[in-house]
């Protein structure tokens, strides 16, 4: 536990207004070090880690291993906070949908995706992005601001607090995975991603092993390496197109970290084996990225880099200015690259009717006349224009 070196640097968070501090989201260094300066004995941190992330205990009268004088003090000081919950969805195929909101107003959605004997919660690093891939809604939002650690992390246990997965269950957990895969860029607001995700690693706690986390990035080249090496977890890239002139169109940060960079990032990314791939992800466009010419050179590209591919069919949302690729040029495609040697299972859409699905976060359900559709889908480009003049990649 704590060093003091870390402690005498930590700047404990604002308050909220009762004037009590959040302990979600704190390190352990943090939390020993905002304890002991308000009179609290060193060793408390311990056990108040322990009812917070693995007792899920948010009241601390319920603390019943800490002294009761302990726990008075602490009710006075400090909570244990969770996001108001503005929408709770539940899709007809059992995929969950939380839109959570923040006391600055901002919101966010965290998506639980349930298997016959585990689960996968997709958790957003952002609110909104700044990034601009033309098939995805969440890059027309104008507003971002990166999540803080806490608000990354309370995705987790709000989600587990509906799942009734508290104490942290060994074996047969529904929330058995998580991927960093909702709104936002994981690799523009590292420092709070790897700070929550130590938080939900941690053995004492929640528990889930890095083996569990899969970190989806656009290809933020310079973070890759970082983020291995630090936090070892599974990385999923979003690479889309086999060459730069449309990837270039489709994700722009291409323009910044071409291809054969991203790739070269890919081939050093610390940990990755046979028995632990990266995940390419490959979001099916008809008649634009779907052709058994890129399978082939998609096959071509990954050549010596221990992969798989997950090819998702395009999610639409309004004004968007694509169409998913037929089931027959999915197939095609998937063929090609599996008979490469690389798997390439198709992401079935989950949670299409609550708008939970890849790429559909922040949507709405209106359905819309063709004039409407095409007047939405001036309206995008133009964002685009705008955002990307005002935020040069
Ligand atoms: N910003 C990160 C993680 C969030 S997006 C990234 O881009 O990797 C998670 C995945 O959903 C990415 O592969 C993204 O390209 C994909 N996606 C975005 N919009 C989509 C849509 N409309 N349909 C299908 N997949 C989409
Ligand atoms: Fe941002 Fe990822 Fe969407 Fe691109 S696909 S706009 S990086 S959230």
């Amino acid at each position: 536990m704590g060093v003091l070196s870390h402690s005498s640097a930590f700047a404990p968070p604002p308050p909220r207004a009762d004037g009590r501090t959040n302990l979600v989201g704190l390190s352990r260094e943090e939390l020993e070090a905002l304890l002991v300066a308000n009179g609290l004995e060193r060793f408390r941190a311990r056990q108040v880690w322990h009812w917070i992330y693995h007792r899920g205990a948010t009241d601390f009268a319920a603390m019943t291993t800490l002294a009761k004088p302990a726990r008075e003090r602490m009710a006075a000081l400090f909570v244990v906070d969770r996001p108001t919950v503005v929408r709770d969805m539940k899709s007809v195929d059992g995929t969950r949908k939380w839109l959570l909101r923040s006391p600055d107003g901002q919101e966010v959605e965290a998506v639980h995706i349930p298997e016959e004997d585990r689960g996968t919660l997709c958790v957003s690093s952002q609110v909104g992005c700044t990034l601009t891939c033309r098939f995805c809604h969440t890059g027309t939002q104008r507003l971002v601001r990166n999540l803080e650690a806490a608000e990354i992390l309370a995705q987790v246990m709000l989600a587990r607090d509906h799942l009734g997965e508290w104490p942290s269950p060994k074996d047969g957990r529904m929330l058995s995975n998580v991927v960093l895969m909702g709104m936002g860029e994981p690799l523009y607001n590292y420092d709070n991603v790897a700070k929550a995700m130590k938080i939900v690693m941690d053995g004492e706690g929640i528990a889930i092993s890095k083996r569990k986390i899969t970190l989806s990035t656009s290809g933020v080249v310079p973070m890759m390496r970082r983020c291995g090496e630090e936090l070892n977890v599974n990385l999923a890239v979003s690479l889309h197109a086999v060459n730069d002139e449309l990837r270039d169109r489709l994700v722009p940060i291409n323009r910044k970290y071409p291809i054969a960079e991203l790739l070269d990032a890919c081939r050093t990314y610390p940990g990755t084996s046979n028995a632990r791939r990266i995940t390419f992800e490959y979001v099916m466009l008809k008649d634009v990225n779907d052709s058994p010419a890129e399978a082939r050179e998609l096959a071509r590209l990954l050549r010596g880099i221990p992969a798989k591919v997950n090819l998702i069919p395009f999610n639409p949302w309004p004004g968007s200015p694509f169409e998913r690729s037929t089931d027959r040029a999915i197939q095609t495609f998937g063929d090609i690259v599996n008979a490469a040697g690389y798997a390439s299972p198709v992401r079935t859409p989950r949670g299409d009717d609550i708008l939970a699905a890849c790429g559909q976060l922040r949507s709405d359900s209106q359905r819309k006349s063709a004039a409407e559709r095409f007047a939405e889908q001036q309206a995008v480009l133009k964002l685009y224009a705008e955002k990307e003049a005002a935020q040069p990649i």
